[in-house]
């Protein structure tokens, strides 16, 4: 009622019902989104720091719904894990991903790691490694291209999440530690966890230009380092960002400053560029 809105109160639940309805929109969408071919994956490369040359990509889910338009990973992923959506949509982009990195090797582009994301859900789905097998089996993609990008929250049940990736790095799987520092971590147990990458959250990398010696940055590369892993910085922005890194001993790295995730032809545009590869 009008006297309601006077006090803010029927605004504000008007405000909280409109978010509802757009999450149910979304929902709803999200079941037809594989079978009407609205996703696409986009590629952001993989960088040495100093040179630029690209040595793999990260797999970006992209979404554009027609009345809604391009929706962010931001927004639709949360919805898919609460929902379980996300093991579905997991399974297609592991396969198009695979797909496409097996298409470009064989159009004569060379060889380059292709990262893909996980959900915990998904991780922890009961049929998680009979997929992947499956995809690989049926892409035909050689699996030490392949690295999986998993978060800190697997270290809750460490016990079964040892298990699959276990099972992953027998197949000749990669292990990456995503936004790593952000989450729930214990240093005892990544030490036992057979994990080949250590991505640094860009909240880290964003600090370096208010103060270069950021003591977690140093931390988190001399842990990496230390215990034998690949350090990626993500989110790298600026030079300053990116020489502060190579300084402390980080020598791979995505961000804006080399490019931003491109859809499949503009990345073969990179792969092209004199240098790149
Ligand atoms: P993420 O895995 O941490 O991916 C990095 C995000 O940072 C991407 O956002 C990327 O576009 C963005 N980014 C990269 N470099 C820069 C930079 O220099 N500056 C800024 N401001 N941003 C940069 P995006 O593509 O919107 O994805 C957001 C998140 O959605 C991802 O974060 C990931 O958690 C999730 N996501 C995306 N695709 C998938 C997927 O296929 N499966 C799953 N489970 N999650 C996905
Ligand atoms: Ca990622
Ligand atoms: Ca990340
Ligand atoms: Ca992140």
């Amino acid at each position: 009622s009008k006297e309601k809105g006077k006090n803010g109160y029927s605004f504000f639940n008007a405000e909280l019902s409109q978010e509802k309805s757009r999450k149910m929109t979304i929902e709803n969408a999200l079941k037809k989104a594989i079978q009407r071919d609205q996703f696409i994956l986009y590629y952001q490369p993989k960088v040495v720091l100093g040179t630029r040359k690209i040595i793999g990509m990260e797999a970006l889910l992209r979404w554009r719904h027609p009345d809604l338009g391009w929706v962010s990973p931001v927004e639709f992923i949360p919805v898919a894990e609460e929902t379980g959506q996300i093991v579905a949509i997991g399974e297609w982009v592991l396969e198009e991903a695979c797909r496409q990195n097996k298409q470009w090797q064989d159009a004569g582009y060379p060889p380059l790691n292709i990262s893909v994301n996980v959900s915990v859900l998904q991780f922890k789905h009961g049929k998680f490694l009979e997929t992947v097998e499956r995809i690989l089996g049926k892409t035909g993609l050689d699996t030490r291209y392949l690295e999986l990008e998993i978060t800190e929250s697997i270290m809750q049940n460490i016990k079964e999440s040892k298990k699959i990736l276990v099972s992953l790095q027998q197949m000749g799987i990669k292990i990456s530690i995503d936004d790593f520092g952000t989450g729930y971590s214990s240093l005892h147990v990544l030490q036992k966890l057979p994990i080949d990458t250590l991505k640094i959250d860009k909240s880290f990398v964003d600090e370096l230009d208010i103060d270069e010696l950021n003591p977690m940055v140093k931390a988190i590369i001399d842990l990496g380092l230390n215990l034998d892993m690949t350090l990626v910085a993500e989110g790298i922005e600026s030079e300053n960002q990116m020489n502060v890194l190579i300084e402390h001993g980080c020598t791979i790295g995505q961000g804006y400053l080399f490019s931003k995730p491109v859809a499949p032809e503009d990345f073969e545009g990179l792969m092209q560029i004199p240098g790149m590869l």
